[in-house]
C-alpha cells in the first residue's frame, strides 16, 4: 500500500521522499509532510480522549456487574469529595463569623 512519491515539503520547499503516511516527516526540515491530515488526525485522537473521559463513569449497557458497581462507586467518591469540599467550607465560614459575632 506504501507507494513512496516525490513531493515538494510544505515547510521550507525542498523535494522530498513521502510514502503517503500521516507522520511521515521531511527528509530536509523534519516537518510533516501531510500537514492538514495529520492535524486531522491529532484533533480526531485529542477528542477520542476527551470523549473517553467524559464517558469514563457513565454506566453502559454492555458494562459487567462489577465495572457497574466500579463506577457508581467512583460517582459517588466524586460527589462525595464534592459534597465534602463544600461542606467544609460552609463549616469554617461559620465558625469564622460565630468568632467575630461572640464578644471578647
Ligand atoms: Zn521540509
Amino acid at each position: 500500500m506504501s507507494q513512496v512519491r516525490e513531493i515538494k515539503c510544505p515547510h521550507c520547499g525542498q523535494w522530498t521522499m513521502w510514502d503517503g503516511k500521516i507522520d511521515d516527516r521531511c527528509l530536509h526540515c523534519n516537518g510533516f509532510l501531510e500537514t492538514r491530515q495529520f492535524s486531522r488526525e491529532v484533533e480526531r485522537k485529542i477528542r477520542g480522549e476527551a470523549a473517553r473521559e467524559r464517558n469514563i463513569l457513565i454506566i453502559r449497557p454492555e458494562d459487567g456487574p462489577l465495572k457497574r458497581l466500579g463506577k457508581r462507586l467512583l460517582n459517588a467518591l466524586r460527589w462525595w469529595t464534592i459534597i465534602m469540599q463544600v461542606l467544609f467550607f460552609v463549616v469554617v465560614t461559620i465558625i469564622i463569623v460565630l468568632i467575630s459575632i461572640l464578644p471578647g
